[in-house]
C-alpha cells in the first residue's frame, strides 16, 4: 500500500534575492562589470544576475587577501581567528532556514537535504576548525605550524555552501586567507556567506568571493599571488589545474571525480542495503563524486536485492525540491541533464537493460527519473564514467576476490561501500579496496572530523579531520 502525500511546500519568504550581485572583497560588496543569469533548475526561472570576474576582479581579490594575510591574519593567534570561526558557525546555524531554502532555489536539490545535510554539515565544519585554531601545535602537523599565505580556492555546484565551508573553514583556522570562486550555476549561498563574513566582522580580506565561470578559475589557479590550490571538480579540469601549477610553488590540493563500487556480500543485511543502495545514488540526485555509482552484487543475492531495490524505488518522490517531502529533486542545469541523457543512451546502446519506476516529471525544469541499468559489464561506458545523476550500474560478482578485482578496476579511488555482517570480511575487504573513504553497512556518510579525499585519479591530498589542516601549512606532508 502506498500513501497519498499533500504538498507541504517550505516557504521562500525567508530570503531575500537582489536582481543583481557583485564580489565580495576586501570586506565590501563591489559593483561587477559583466553579469551572467542564475536559475532555479526546478523551474528555470532566474534567480538574479551573477557578476563575472575577469583580470581586475581577481587582481584585487588577491591583492586584498595578501593585505589581510600580511597585516592581521597570520598574526593573529589561534585563539582570537578561533573566536571568528566559531561567530562564523554560530551566525550560519541562525540563518539555517534561509541558507537551506536559497541553497535549494539555486541548485534544485530537495529542502529536507540542505535543510538537514548541507547547512548543518557546513557549521559543523566552521566549529570543528574552530576548536582546532588555537591547538595547532598539538594536531600532529609539526611542533610550530605556519600558514601557506594566500588561498585560491574553486568549488563546484553539487553541495555549494558545504563545499565553501570544506575550504574555507581549514584555511582560516591555520591562519590563511583566501579568495574563493563558487560554481556559476550556484553562487547565491557563497554570497550570502559574504554576508555572515561582515556581520562577524571578520576582518576585511580575509575572505573574498569572486564570481565567475571556468575563466574566472583559471585566472585564479594562474595568479602569481597565490600560495594555494584548492580545487572541487571534475578530474578533467582537475588535470588542466595540476598542469599548470607543477611548474611553480603552489600548494595543490584536488578532490576529483569518482565512480564508486557499493559492494554487497552475501551475507548482508539485505533490507538495509537496499536503503543504502537509494541513499548511495539518489542522494543529492546522485550529483556526489562519492556516490555508489557501481553496484556489485554477489550472484546469489542479485535477484532479492534487485526485486526489493525496485520496490523501494517505486516509492522515491521525485519533484518540487522544496516540498518537504521529495527526495530527488532537479537536475541542476541543462549542461548536466545532457550529459546525464548522453551516457545514459550508452548504456542502452551497449546493451545494458534499463529501468525507472514511473513517475511525474514536471513540464518545466530539468529532470531526470531514478533509473538503474541492469546487466552492464566492465567495458561498458556506464561502468567506467562518472555520470553524475540518479543512474546506478549493476554488476555481479562470484567471489569476493572478483569483488575486488572489479571494484578496483577504475581510473578512480574516492569511495567504497560494503555491505556484510561479517567484520572479518568487511576488514579483510576495505584493506583490499584503493578507495579513499569506504563505509561499512552505511553510505554517504560525512563528519569534520575524518578526512576525505582520493586515490588514483579521484584527486590529490585530505580534506576535514587533522589530514585537512596539513593541507593549508607549511611543510607537511598532504596524506
Ligand atoms: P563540473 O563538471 O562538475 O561542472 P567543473 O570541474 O567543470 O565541474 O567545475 C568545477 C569548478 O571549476 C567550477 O567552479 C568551475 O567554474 C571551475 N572551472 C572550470 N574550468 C576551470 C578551469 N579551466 N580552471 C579553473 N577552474 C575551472
Amino acid at each position: 500500500m502506498s500513501f497519498e502525500y499533500a504538498p507541504a511546500p517550505e516557504s521562500r519568504a525567508v530570503v531575500s534575492i537582489k536582481p543583481k550581485y557583485g564580489h565580495f572583497i576586501g570586506g565590501k560588496f563591489v559593483a561587477g562589470n559583466k553579469h551572467f543569469p542564475t536559475v532555479n533548475p526546478a523551474t528555470e526561472e532566474v534567480l538574479s544576475q551573477i557578476a563575472l570576474a575577469g583580470k581586475p576582479e581577481v587582481d584585487a581579490a588577491v591583492k586584498a587577501a595578501r593585505k589581510a594575510y600580511v597585516s592581521t591574519w597570520s598574526k593573529m593567534s589561534g585563539k582570537e581567528r578561533g573566536k571568528y570561526l566559531y561567530r562564523i558557525a554560530r551566525i550560519m546555524q541562525e540563518r539555517a532556514r534561509e541558507f537551506a531554502v536559497l541553497e535549494t532555489l539555486d541548485n534544485g536539490k530537495p529542502i529536507r537535504e540542505s535543510r538537514d545535510t548541507d547547512i548543518p554539515l557546513a557549521a559543523a565544519h566552521f566549529f570543528y576548525h574552530a576548536g582546532w585554531a588555537d591547538k595547532l601545535e598539538f594536531a600532529g602537523v609539526g611542533t610550530s605550524p605556519k600558514p601557506l599565505g594566500v588561498a585560491g580556492q574553486i568549488i563546484p555546484w553539487n553541495f555549494p555552501l558545504l563545499m565553501l565551508a570544506w575550504k574555507v573553514a581549514p584555511a582560516l583556522a591555520t591562519g590563511n586567507t583566501v579568495v574563493l570562486k563558487p560554481a556559476e550555476s550556484t553562487s547565491l549561498t557563497a554570497l550570502l556567506f559574504a554576508e555572515v563574513c561582515q556581520q562577524a566582522e571578520l576582518p576585511a580580506g580575509v575572505v573574498n568571493i569572486v564570481t565567475g565561470d571556468g575563466s574566472t578559475g583559471a585566472l585564479i589557479v594562474n595568479h602569481p599571488g597565490i600560495d594555494k590550490i584548492a580545487f572541487t571538480g571534475s578530474t578533467e579540469v582537475g588535470k588542466i589545474i595540476a598542469r599548470a601549477v607543477a611548474p611553480t610553488k603552489k600548494s595543490v590540493t584536488l578532490e576529483l571525480g569518482g565512480k564508486a563500487a557499493n559492494i554487497v556480500f552475501e551475507d548482508a543485511p539485505i533490507d538495509e542495503t537496499v536503503e543504502g543502495i537509494v541513499n548511495g545514488i539518489f542522494f543529492n540526485q546522485g550529483h556526489v563524486c562519492c556516490a555508489g555509482s557501481r553496484l556489485l552484487l554477489q550472484e546469489n543475492v542479485a535477484e532479492e536485492v534487485l526485486h526489493k531495490l525496485k520496490n523501494r524505488m517505486e516509492k522515491i518522490r521525485v519533484g518540487d525540491p522544496m516540498d518537504k517531502n521529495t527526495d530527488v529533486g532537479a537536475i541542476n542545469s541543462k549542461e548536466q541533464l545532457a550529459k546525464i541523457v548522453e551516457l545514459a543512451a550508452t548504456g542502452d546502446v551497449e546493451g545494458a537493460e534499463r529501468w525507472s519506476p514511473a513517475c511525474n516529471l514536471p513540464a518545466k525544469g530539468f529532470w531526470f527519473a531514478p533509473t538503474i541499468f541492469t546487466g552492464v559489464t566492465q567495458a561498458h561506458r556506464i561502468a567506467r564514467e562518472e555520470i553524475f545523476g540518479p543512474v546506478l550500474s549493476v554488476l555481479t560478482f562470484r567471489t569476493p576476490q572478483e569483488a575486488i578485482e572489479k571494484a578496483n578496476n577504475t581510473p578512480f579511488g574516492l569511495s567504497a561501500g560494503i555491505w556484510s555482517e561479517k567484520g572479518s570480511r568487511t576488514l579483510w575487504a576495505s584493506q583490499q579496496l584503493r578507495a579513499g573513504v569506504i563505509w561499512a553497512n552505511t553510505f554517504n556518510k560525512f563528519d569534520p572530523t575524518s578526512p576525505f579525499g582520493g586515490y588514483k585519479e579521484s584527486g590529490w591530498g585530505r580534506e576535514g579531520g587533522r589530514h585537512g589542516l596539513s593541507a593549508y601549512l607549511k611543510g607537511v606532508s598532504h596524506e
